[in-house]
């Protein structure tokens, strides 16, 4: 398999060349909007839905866009054939505010600069392994409070991980896999990379705000409608999460993946919940399967 390939301001390269300057104030401030994909098998998922999320993103944060939706997915595509990870790929999206633009400098305006296009496809990327997958993970609820909406809207992918990446140090600390964030009213809200189920009593249960309106979350909600397994969005404290049956963090980024520990509470029988299980054997099966698929050939 290849090592990937990357698509900035224009022009491909190998992802180890694709630089921006220290001065783009998507480095100095943060200022992006990204989006992430993945092709399993040489199909993209939910191609479509992730591009469009990504478009709302730029427009959320007044980022302008250089590209049209169908030239980014061909974009897309060409990072992801010439990289040579069709079999497995994680393909990002970004646009940055860019640098001043000579006036903009000037005048320090920030209205007048050049947003940068990235592209890039690497080989796919897991918050968690298969194997620890099999196994399940420990998460903590962090500390850190997640960055409320009202200042940066968490349905708009963004670059401000602050928040995200303490929490991440957090659960590192005291040897746990992850953190889940809690809203700054104390409410479970989202991870570093991933949306939150949990489920009691055969109902699915996932926060409603604070939290990005993840593709994987959307796919949950289709699988349990086959499954005939209720779902709901709404507004939980962290102890429903600590004395939950069963939950799972999910992401572009690995799937539906099992907790097993939530601090010091053991979930269920300490092994991947049964309802989890055949979410996750779901989510793959009609992944390989094409389903909601979009071949990467068709778009070169
Ligand atoms: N929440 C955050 C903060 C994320 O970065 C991601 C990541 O990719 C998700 C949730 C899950 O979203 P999706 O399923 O669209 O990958």
């Amino acid at each position: 398999m290849g090592q990937g390939w990357a698509f900035v301001n224009g022009a491909y390269c190998p992802p180890e060349e694709a630089t921006i300057s220290v001065f783009d104030i998507g480095f100095t401030h943060s200022d992006v909007a990204y989006d992430v994909t993945s092709v399993w098998k040489g199909r993209f998922f939910r191609l479509d839905d992730h591009v469009e999320r990504f478009l709302r993103s730029c427009a959320g944060f007044r980022l302008g866009c250089p590209y049209s939706k169908d030239e980014i997915k061909s974009i897309l595509a060409a990072c992801v054939a010439e990289g040579g990870v069709e079999d497995a790929a994680y393909v990002a999206m970004v646009v940055t505010r860019g640098k001043y633009s000579e006036a903009g400098e000037r005048e320090r305006d920030i209205r007048q600069t050049e947003a940068t296009f990235i592209a890039y496809a690497t080989p796919y990327v897991w918050i968690a392994n298969p194997e620890k997958q099999e196994q399940g993970l420990h998460i903590i609820v962090g500390k850190t409070p997640h960055i409320p909406d009202a200042c940066v809207d968490a349905r708009f992918k963004n670059y401000h991980w602050g928040d995200l990446t303490q929490a991440r140090l957090e659960a590192a600390d005291v040897g746990a896999d992850s953190a889940v964030l809690l809203t700054t009213d104390g409410r479970l809200s989202e991870g570093p990379g991933f949306n939150l189920f949990f489920i009691d009593g055969g109902r699915l249960m996932t926060p409603a705000r604070n939290a990005l309106e993840g593709i994987t979350r959307q796919t949950v909600f289709d699988l349990a409608g086959e499954m005939a397994v209720p779902v709901e969005a709404g507004d939980y404290p962290p102890d429903r999460l600590r004395e939950a049956d069963e939950a799972f963090l999910c992401s572009t980024a690995g799937g539906i993946m099992p907790v097993v520990r939530v601090d010091e509470r053991v979930l269920g029988n300490g092994v991947p919940g049964p309802i989890t299980s055949r979410l996750r054997g779901l989510y793959w099966s009609k992944r390989e399967a094409g389903w909601l698929g979009t071949p990467v050939g068709d778009l070169l």
